[in-house]
This record gives structure tokens, sequence and C-alpha cells, in this order.
């Protein structure tokens, strides 16, 4: 595999190609917040998309809901966010730089620079605003998606007959105020969550019904004891991390291998990932068993999605806040219960995002200019619509209005073909059309693939039942199948 970009070339990428701005850049941006340009917001769609059909549509099991970013401040009461949800505030006594520490790093952790840190200050991480134009109603720019799928939780389990276990998922954005963002999209102030909570029977918590689906599905498996030794992580089935009793839950293994999947399916490359456990020293107060899906950034392993079990935690909170009854009537047991949530799939868009665009980004050398692999279904744009000549211009838009309602398409009759090709590799169009002289006579034109150079000469009539095809990754004779990231 290729050598990564840097963080900092990828950003560089990103802006050149109208993927991600800093915010607001003609005023010197604002640190922590991105705007997301014509392809970004095609390809952070995209992802939306992919991920809502993957773990709502395609599911039984899952329903969602879309809350609102400011609700009644008592939810952040509940859920704890107001009294705890803070980092404490340091400066680097050398180099002045600003950061934040875990309460047990204080006075073990130095800053880069070597330079001790001097304790500024306890900092709660939500944005607050007033609501209304009372001053002192205060309300918070919610920190995370999860609080509402707890607080409507019964309405959503009896409006959509839910029955345990059952999720509920969310995409929305969500706010942190940092002290020092960092890495581009990787540490943000403004972000965008895809979050499930996913609610067990308390008293079935071991047995999770769709663990058959992943038992024969291998991830690379660091185990708290390898981390102890310092070794790497071992590749291995989830049927194998549950007979060992690495991991300790059938649910979990269900939704790491999952989540895995997800990316997988999607285009990024498997040997990236790795499952890593919590040893002991980092588990929080209500959590049994906590698995990380950790992704191979150019700075590091860095988490993409924490999986803990929350125990009843959160729906107890509110109903304890709240005096609000939120449990549900179990028919098989003929008792009320709170339900446990063993799960939560979280994943933060601009970390997907940033996982598939360096597992994409390939250097080519022979055609000299790079090739963004990305997976059809995430390309920003499908179909590069190309004109042979000026003069076929006219012919080459009937092509576009063909197509346009079907995929999201680019017509560009600037520069030479080679360049367009590269031009649209770079943004990494899976196919591009062009219209040449012959087509005027013989009413066909030719298909050229991203992955592969190679091109097909197909009737303009089948044209959009080809492509179709060739975009869900069917493989074509003489063509060769679209070739996605994973494969390179
Ligand atoms: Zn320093």
């Amino acid at each position: 595999m290729a050598d990564k970009i840097s963080i900092l070339d990828m950003a560089t990428f990103c802006k050149k190609k109208g993927l991600v701005y800093p915010s607001g850049e003609i005023y010197g941006g604002l640190a922590g917040f991105w705007d997301f340009g014509p392809l970004g917001v095609e390809f952070k769609n995209n992802i939306k998309k992919e991920w809502w059909k993957f773990h709502v549509q395609s599911r039984e099991d899952i329903v969602g809901i879309d809350g609102s970013i400011i609700t009644n401040p008592n939810v952040w009461k509940a859920s704890g966010h107001i009294d705890n949800f803070s980092d404490v505030y340091v400066r680097c006594k050398e180099c002045k730089k600003d950061n934040k520490l875990d309460k047990n790093e204080i006075g073990k952790v130095k800053c880069e620079c070597g330079g001790e840190y001097d304790v500024v200050g306890d900092l709660n991480l939500m944005f607050k605003t007033n609501v209304g134009p009372v001053e002192g109603n205060v309300s918070y720019l919610r920190p995370e998606t999860a609080q509402l799928m707890f607080a409507d939780f019964r309405l959503v389990a009896e409006n959509a007959r839910m029955k345990l276990p059952f999720g509920i998922a969310q995409i929305g954005k969500a706010f942190r105020n940092e002290i020092s963002p960092r890495d581009f999209l990787f540490r943000s102030r403004e972000f965008e969550q895809m979050e499930i909570e996913y609610f067990v029977h308390p008293d079935k918590i071991k047995k999770c019904p769709y663990i058959k689906d992943v038992l024969d599905y291998e991830i690379n498996v660091l185990s708290a004891e390898l981390q102890k030794k310092d070794k790497d992580a071992v590749k291995m089935t989830m049927k194998k991390a549950l007979e060992k009793k690495i991991i300790k839950t059938e649910w979990h293994a269900y939704w790491l291998a999952t989540e895995h999947k997800w990316f997988v399916d999607l285009g990024a490359n498997p040997d990236n990932f790795r499952i890593r456990q919590h040893v002991a020293e980092e588990l929080s107060h209500y959590a049994l068993d906590t698995w990380d899906l950790d992704y191979k950034f150019p700075f590091g392993w860095k988490e993409l999605q924490g999986m803990a079990n929350r125990t009843d935690f959160d729906l107890q909170q509110h109903i304890k806040v709240s005096k609000t009854d939120l449990s549900l009537f179990d028919n098989d047991s003929n008792k009320k219960v709170v339900p446990h949530v063993v799960a939560e799939p979280s994943q933060g868009v601009e970390r997907a995002m940033l996982v598939f665009l360096f597992d994409a980004y390939n250097y080519d050398k022979k055609r000299g200019n790079i090739v963004l692999k990305l997976h059809s279904k995430l390309a920003p744009v499908k179909i590069g619509i190309f004109p042979l000549a000026t003069k076929l211009k006219d012919n080459g838009r009937k092509i576009y209005d063909l197509l346009k309602n079907d995929f999201m398409c680019q017509f560009d009759t600037a520069g030479s073909v080679g360049k367009r090709y590269a031009r649209s590799d770079e943004i990494g169009i899976p196919f591009c059309v062009t219209f040449d002289f012959d087509s005027l006579k013989d009413k066909q034109v030719t298909i050229r693939s991203r992955d592969t150079t190679k091109q097909i000469r197909v009737k303009i009539k089948e044209l959009k039942d080809i492509l179709r095809k060739l975009l869900d990754g069917e493989k074509l004779e003489g063509f060769g199948k679209i070739i996605t990231s994973k494969s390179s």
C-alpha cells in the first residue's frame, strides 16, 4: 500500500478540489469550523445516505428520528453534561499553547514541546446560548445526538411499535467547544454524527439474535492483554474472539463487525482498521467492557467509534429528572422493563469522510495525476461527459440531458480530453462518456473507467442501463469490474 499523504496535504487537496474550506476564510476562518464546497456537500450527503440505508432503511429493528439541536436544558442536566462534560484546560509554560487534559493526566503529561502545563481551569465543552428575548434563559447547542433518542424513547417505541431489541438512529450536527481543535476535520467544534442507541431487554443482554451474520467475519483485534504485552493486533474471526472470551458479549462482536463491514463495503481498506479493547484504567463508571473501532490515520491510530455498554444509565437518569415513566411493557415476562443500551454505534460524518479519502487517494505515476478511487456510491460526481471537439458541444449536451436525472453528472468541454480525464480522476468520477465524430454516424459513445482507464464503445440507447450496471459494480466484458480503493 502506498504511503498516505499527511493530514495537512489532505486539507490542501480538499480545498483545491472544492471539498472542504476553512469556514469564512476571507475573514481568516475560525478554528474548528469548516465549510463544505460543491463536491464536499455531495460526498457528505452520499456518506449519510449510505449510512442511513445500511443502518435504518434495510433493517426492521432500527428506526430514525431527527431531534432538534437546541432543546430543554434539563435534557443536559439529566444526561450529566451540565455538571460533568468538561475538560481540564491547560496552557504550556514554554510555548503558551493551549491544550486539554483528562483529570488523571495532570502533572503526568507534558506539552509536545517538552514544556510543563499550567492548569487554567475546567471548561464545559457545551456551547451556551440564550433562548428568546429574555436574558438568562439559557440552553445549549447539543454536544451529541444521543440524548433525544433517550428522551423521546417511549414515544418512538410506541409510535413505531418496536419490540426489544431495537434501535433508534439519528444523523445530525453536534457542537463541542474544544479547547484545541486539530487535525483538520478530525477534531472540530461543529461536526455531524450518525448515531444509534440500541436497546435490549435487561435480562437478555447476553444473546444477540443476529450473531450468526458476523461469526466468520475477520478483524484485527487488539485486546487489553495484547496491549499490556505491547503487541500488535491479531486478525481473527468474531467466532474465535467470542470463544476465547476476548470479546465478552455477542452484541459487541456483532456491532464491531457490522460497523467495520460498513466501511469496507464502501471501499475502505480493512487492514487500516482494528478493534481495540479499553484497558482497565480507561473504563468509565458505567462501562462493563468497551471497544473502539480504530483507523490508522497518517497521524496515528485514532478512534472512529466507541462501543460501550451504557447499561440503563441514560434512561434511568431521564426517568429520575423528568419524573416520567420511560419503561416498556414486556409481553414475555409480563412486566415493565427499562432496557439497557448494549452498544451505541456512533460515527462522525467528517471522520468517515477522512477515512474514505485517505484510502481512496492514489498518485498514479503512469498517468501523472492523482486518482481518487472512491467507491461509486460515495463519489460526488458519478459521470463526466466530454464532447471531443467544440463542434460536438451540442451533441454532448444531449448526452448530459439524457443522464442528468439519473446520475450526478458533470459536463466538461475545457481543454484536451486527456486533461479532462485527469481532472475527473482527481475528483474520483468513476466513469466518463466521450462523444466523438464517429458518434454522429454510429450513434455510439465511449465509456472510460477511472480505475482501469479501459474504454468500451456502447450504443447511446443502451448507455443509461450500462452506466447503472457499472455504477452498481457489475462486470462488463472487455472492460473490467469497477475497482474501488479496497482492491488497489
Ligand atoms: Zn509547549
